[in-house]
């Protein structure tokens, strides 16, 4: 995916199978799809690291030393190479970052909760703190997720976004999570954002979508130095 071509930075779909093993699917159908996966882009599946993801900001360094799924957990980080991470979502925003010049990369659980505790920003922050990283350097790439057009939140929610974040990330009921996720990397410095426009509940047939059908499988944004 353009500005991160010499990594792997991937995004499944449908095809590629459930990866979750929370969601009342057969462990061995997981097992096997994470299988499948791991031979398709050529990388370590028992080096893959997963999170038990909470909709909070934790962000965790993580290196081949760590378990292999980090609990209460929506943010990984790692400069280590051949160590591949991976977010799994059904219509929350997986946000990969890389840091080309520090050789640093990040998977991020973005749902709402984690966007509202500015999960993007503690992970930058992190970059910076544990790896010198500069954000001119960072690059982000929003996966596939539910957008403005279909994300409807409860008038509260509503109003509390207008409140925290602006009035032009909302519409009516509807909130612009990618919008504010954008807002959030632009004010920490990060400016190379790119955003994947498909929406997972009306105009993507080839993502899970958790609103579209609550009794989903999840996909995966997986990335690996
Ligand atoms: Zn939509």
């Amino acid at each position: 995916m353009n500005d991160f071509k010499n990594i792997l930075a991937v995004f499944t779909t449908i095809n590629d199978g459930n990866l979750a093993y929370h969601v009342e699917d057969k462990k061995e159908n997981v097992d096997n799809n994470r299988i499948q996966l791991a031979k398709k882009y050529n990388y370590d599946e028992t080096k893959l690291i997963s999170m038990n993801q909470t909709h909070g900001n934790n962000v965790q360094i993580v290196n081949s030393n760590s378990p292999r799924i980090i609990d209460d957990c929506d943010g990984l980080i790692t400069n280590e190479k051949d160590l591949p991470l991976m977010v799994m979502v059904a219509d929350c925003i997986p946000i990969l970052l890389y840091d080309d010049k520090k050789g640093v990369i990040a998977a991020l659980h973005a749902g709402r909760n984690s966007t509202f505790l500015k999960i993007a920003e503690v992970a930058i922050l992190k970059m910076k703190e544990n790896f010198d990283s500069n954000s001119s350097d960072i690059k982000a790439i929003l996966g596939p997720s539910i957008q403005k057009c279909c994300y409807e939140v409860s008038v509260e929610l509503a109003n509390i976004t207008e409140k925290s974040f602006g009035k032009e990330f909302v519409n009516g009921r509807n909130i612009d999570l990618q919008g504010i996720n954008k807002s959030i990397l632009v004010q920490n410095g990060v400016k190379n954002i790119k955003i994947l426009n498909n929406c997972t509940k009306c105009s993507s047939s080839e993502h899970f979508s958790y609103r579209k059908d609550h009794k989903t499988g999840r996909f995966a944004g997986i990335i690996k130095l």
